[in-house]
């Protein structure tokens, strides 16, 4: 496991970085390299932008790990009117959320009824409501969540991690209900008895991932597949493997960050494929972008960059 990622990791949790960091200018000027801007005003005008490129968007307002149910409350009416602007300005978007967001750790039935609430809203709109994977503590939480809101809502999909080692059967006890599933790598902290330290069966556990979701079997049962990864060798597998496989570029997506593999977006778009970009905004960025810079240390470049700049 990378040193680097490992301490900026470990600093996503860390208060008195968080205090400094959302402070200084220069980090702000860093973070919108990732982020079109704090507002929902911002991201529907970047959504808007990327809609004209042929791309759809995921939105999700930054936030976790939220212990206070009027907070979870405002975030609900946050999300709704969210989505009453998509329906109303025609945005080709989804929205996605966090169960710590909806305050999951102190009342997994109200996380539930809000995520519910949400979903119906989502449905309304003709879009799909995801639900984020967080780190393990959450995962067998958030697969109960999901499996309780997919009774009543079919339009529910869920993110899966391919660096945990029990995905694979996660995966295989939700394919008889033909999930949509956002397949990750995983962005979080975890001990290798949890998680592949290794890239290479990450990558592997992403590929075999698809592979499932593109089953016959699961795709009679209605699964589908959005692969969010920026790894341009992996993306070239998944390319071949779907060819291998007969499965038409209009029966699953790419999903990629916003600001993150654009010339792989612009590509991906040319050549036919659907693809979407995840717009995150909100005045809570700093665990968020601790995660982008781990996943690529040199990432703290354009932080130092923007230091010198000011
Ligand atoms: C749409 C979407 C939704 C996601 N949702 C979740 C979630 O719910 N839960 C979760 O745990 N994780 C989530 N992630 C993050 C994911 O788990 C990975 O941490 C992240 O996508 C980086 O992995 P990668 O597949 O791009 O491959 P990597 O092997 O990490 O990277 C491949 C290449 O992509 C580029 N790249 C990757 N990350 C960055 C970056 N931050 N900055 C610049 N270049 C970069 C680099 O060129 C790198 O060489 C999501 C990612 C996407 C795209």
């Amino acid at each position: 496991m990378n040193p680097m990622r490992n301490l900026l990791l470990a600093g996503s949790r860390n208060a008195w970085l968080q205090r400094q960091a959302t402070r200084r200018r220069f980090v702000k000027l860093a973070v919108r390299r990732f982020m079109p801007g704090e507002t929902v005003d911002e991201a529907l005008v970047a959504a808007a932008e990327q809609n004209k490129l042929g791309i759809g968007v995921t939105l999700t307002h930054l936030g976790e790990n939220l212990n206070d149910r009027a907070e979870a409350d405002q975030v609900l009416a946050h999300y709704l009117a969210t989505l009453a602007r998509i329906g109303r300005d025609g945005v080709r978007g989804e929205v996605s959320i966090k169960p710590t967001q909806l305050a999951y750790d102190i009342d997994v039935a109200m996380c539930t009824a809000h995520t519910r609430t949400l979903a119906e809203a989502a449905r309304a709109h003709g879009s799909r409501l995801w639900i984020d994977m967080e780190g393990t503590d959450y995962t067998e939480g958030t697969l109960a969540l999901y499996r309780e809101v997919r009774r009543t809502h079919s339009n529910l999909g869920l993110c899966l991690q391919a660096y945990l080692r029990r995905t694979r059967a996660d995966l295989e006890s939700l394919l008889p209900l033909g999930p949509a599933i956002r397949v990750v790598k995983g962005a979080y902290a975890e001990p290798q008895d949890k998680a592949f330290p290794d890239k290479q069966e990450v990558d592997e556990n992403f590929h075999w991932m698809a592979e499932r979701l593109w089953s016959p079997e699961a795709r009679a049962a209605g699964a589908w597949a959005t692969l969010g990864t920026h790894d341009h060798v992996l993306i070239e597998r998944l390319e071949a493997t779907a060819a291998r496989m007969g499965v038409a570029p209009s029966a699953y997506e790419y999903a990629l960050l916003y600001g993150i593999g654009r010339a792989e977006q612009l590509r991906l778009v040319k050549a036919g494929r659907n693809v979407r970009v995840l717009i995150s905004y909100g005045a809570h960025w700093f665990p968020w972008y601790m995660r982008r810079l781990a996943e690529r240390p040199a990432n703290l470049l354009f932080v130092a960059r923007s230091m010198f700049a000011n």
